[in-house]
């Protein structure tokens, strides 16, 4: 069975566009891939300025809301990065056989460096880590967004070397498993959305503030009038439909929509139901937690148990193969 490892920033708690992008995913996964390993990548969200009480809660937020959303503890290792140091460790050998060059080439390290006066290393070495965080696990498939293939390469490129370098076939090369959604625009119909744009919906939102975000969402720019047919493969408000309507309610909307059955106010009604039926559970574990922390606690300590455990495994065979063990 293949092992499936998958991280995420910690930016607090989940909206639409990463439980979409991602994190539904993750929680189908976690039953055709048992103990898939999940993991709040805090390492990587320190390379840049940020203030510490904001982290913190992010962490918070997101392994809180991460449950919430579906991950099982009883089926996957969820843990912080920083619970378990090998992360860095195997992070700092990765570094003794990645050239500078194909780092300094990364397209991420050249548009955020560029806006800097002074470059932390750390932000240079983003991507050895990321190799790192997949390949202690030995993970062989990744679960990601088309828009993120890119970054898998060079963890494949490191378990090449190293491989060759040290002449066993150890590190399995991962593989993109990629997300079934596509990605949603933000509501106000920015390519991106985002939390920091201000044009997404948070997983705990009540259904009065969803509708109060989907009410003025941007739709069809070309439907002006109510009689105007719609094009539902341009909007943003079918995408979401796709994500949360029955494959028949879809139909139905584009039905509607293409014809000018109907205007974009009753389509974002329908909408709005199908967003409760999947946010109501979510929001309610949600609420459960907040008042039960103690289970977030439990869940990561379990999780980077899990991790150790695999981790210091991978660390003891890698040492020996590197000459490290003596
Ligand atoms: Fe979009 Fe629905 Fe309006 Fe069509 S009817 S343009 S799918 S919101």
């Amino acid at each position: 069975m293949a092992r499936i490892f998958s991280g995420i920033q910690p930016s607090g708690e989940l909206h639409i566009g990463n439980y979409l992008g991602a994190v539904k995913n993750w929680v189908r996964l976690q039953d055709t891939h048992p103990g898939a390993i999940y993991c709040v990548v805090d390492y990587h969200a320190i390379t840049g300025t940020y203030d510490t009480a904001v982290l913190r809660a992010r962490r918070w937020g997101m392994a809180k809301s991460l449950l919430a959303a579906g991950v099982d503890p009883s089926k996957a290792a969820l843990f912080m990065q920083s619970d378990v140091p090998a992360h860095t460790e195997l992070s700092w050998l990765f570094t003794t056989l990645t050239p500078l060059g194909d780092l300094e080439r990364q397209t991420q390290f050249k548009d955020k460096s560029s806006k800097m006066e002074s470059i932390p290393a750390g932000l240079l070495m983003y991507p050895v880590l990321q190799a790192a965080d997949i390949l202690l696990y030995r993970a062989d498939s990744v679960p990601v967004g088309e828009d993120q293939v890119q970054h898998l390469e060079l963890a494949r490129d490191t378990a090449r070397k190293w491989n060759a370098k040290f002449d066993q076939p150890y590190f399995p090369e991962p593989k993109p498993l990629l997300t079934p959604t596509r990605r949603i625009m933000g509501l106000d119909g920015q390519a991106k959305m985002s939390k920091s744009l201000g044009n997404t919906i948070a997983l705990h939102e009540t259904d009065e503030e969803i509708w109060a975000k989907i009410r003025p969402a941007v739709t069809d720019p070309q439907r002006v009038r109510k009689s105007d047919p719609g094009r539902p493969e341009v909007c943003n408000i079918f995408q979401l439909h796709k994500a949360f309507s029955s494959d028949e309610t879809q139909t139905h909307v584009a039905q509607q929509c293409s014809t000018a059955g109907w205007g974009c106010m009753d389509c974002k009604k329908v909408l709005l139901e199908g967003m409760v039926l999947e946010l109501t559970p979510i929001r309610r574990r949600s609420e459960e937690l907040d008042a039960e922390p103690a289970r977030v606690l439990d869940a990561l300590a379990d999780g980077a148990a899990t991790a150790r455990a695999i981790a210091g495994e991978t660390m003891r065979e890698v040492r020996g193969y590197m000459g490290l063990d003596v």
